[in-house]
């Protein structure tokens, strides 16, 4: 199979679909990669780079795209490039349907068979292909908030594990899911005082099981979570409640009761954010401050780290990459449910139950 791989064009978008590791397995299993020249340069990686991986490096996008029997990406395709899409392609990318009818209705007319990595599952009902993001996120958001919590940033100018004779910063981390886990692993080995709150006890039980008694787990009451939060010198929302807007656990008002110069990371913001005070930022300008709280709300953290970013998708991506070629779309899908559930649009149709029910189109 020919495999393409274009530059992406959504602004502040350095990831790349395919790193030249991977290019390098497609070839040796046969398959033919063409890139576009530049795709890498977010990532450091050369056109040489790509070519010494057996790639064909392209001049530009039409000719990728014109090429490719499947073209791999990681955000959704923009106008330009849905335009050029083919009824006899197969397009593999982060594809966010449900709120998107414009793009729906662009891939269902262009008859591509659209496969999307966020609704592949895995056999522990997980999404195998969000996960890696979510990991960099948590991790990221004890950086980002350490940061914050520095006084030029407008923080209590505290550092996060103490030193000896001085003790270190309380870290309360609502929703303790995969975004959870990895911030409570960071915000340890820096030698914070930290404690994770969830609804779900097997949840409270994994984390508890894993980080033992350095971690404090706390069952989300309404009453434990507001102690909790104002009592902390940072908080990190990293709730997600499927299919819904991230629910707003904390108020205004508990806001207005914490200490200057908390830290608030809400890297539930993607789903609404969890601090009633949340609103949307970019890596330009991650942080501002409400009620003498600074907040951190950048919606796509991982974008700040590519070269990590990259490679922690393309490691989960890989894999299907090589099926799909491989085995072709069809055999690949049908030998496995789980990719199946990433099939969104095909023979331009939306085959994928939420996105129809969240579009109101037939299934
Ligand atoms: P996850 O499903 O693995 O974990 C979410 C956890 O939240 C679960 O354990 C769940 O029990 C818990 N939860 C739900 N409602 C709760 C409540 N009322 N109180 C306490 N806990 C509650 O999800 P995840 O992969 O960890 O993702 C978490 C959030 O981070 C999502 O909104 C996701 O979209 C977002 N995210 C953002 C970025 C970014 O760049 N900002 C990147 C990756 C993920």
């Amino acid at each position: 199979m020919r495999i393409g791989v274009p530059r992406e064009i959504k602004p502040q978008e350095f990831r790349v679909g395919l790193m030249p590791d991977g290019v390098r397995d497609l070839v040796a299993h046969g398959h033919h990669v063409v890139v576009e020249a530049g795709a890498g340069i977010g990532i450091d990686a050369t056109d040489e780079d790509y070519r010494g991986a057996g790639a064909v490096v392209l001049g530009d996008a039409d000719a990728v795209f014109d090429q490719a029997d499947m073209i791999v990406k990681v955000k959704e395709p923009q106008a330009v490039e849905r335009a050029r899409l083919r009824p006899d392609q197969i397009l593999f990318t982060y594809l966010h349907l449900a709120p998107d009818e414009p793009q729906t209705s662009e891939l269902i007319a262009s008859g591509t068979t659209c496969i999307a990595y966020e609704t592949i599952t895995d056999a522990h009902g997980g999404l195998p292909l969000l996960k890696p993001m979510s990991q960099v996120a948590g991790r990221l958001s004890v950086q980002a908030g350490a940061r914050a919590l520095e006084r030029a940033q407008g923080g209590r100018g505290l550092l996060l594990g103490g030193v000896p004779g001085v003790g270190p910063a309380r870290v309360a981390v609502i929703g303790g899911g995969v975004v959870g886990e990895n911030a409570v692993e960071m915000a340890l080995g820096l030698g914070a005082d930290v404690t994770v709150l969830d609804r779900n006890p097997a949840a409270l039980e994994r984390l508890a099981h894993r980080f033992g008694a350095a971690l404090t787990t706390l069952y989300a009451s309404r009453a434990t979570l507001e102690r909790t939060v104002i009592d902390a010198d940072m908080v990190i929302g990293a709730v997600l409640v499927a299919g819904a807007g991230a629910p707003k656990l904390v108020s205004r008002d508990m806001v207005a009761r914490m200490r200057k110069g908390t830290v608030l990371v809400d890297v539930a913001i993607d789903q609404g954010g969890c601090f009633d005070t949340s609103r949307a930022t970019t890596h330009d300008e991650p942080t501002f401050i409400v009620e003498d709280v600074v907040h951190y709300c950048v919606a796509n953290m991982p974008g700040a780290v590519p070269l990590t970013s990259t490679q922690a998708l393309t490691n989960a991506t890989l894999p299907f990459v090589l099926r799909l070629a491989d085995q072709g779309w069809r055999a690949a899908l049908k030998a496995d449910p789980h990719l199946r559930r990433g099939l969104n649009v095909a023979g331009g149709q939306v085959t994928c139950q939420p996105v129809a029910e969240a579009q109101g189109l037939p299934f």
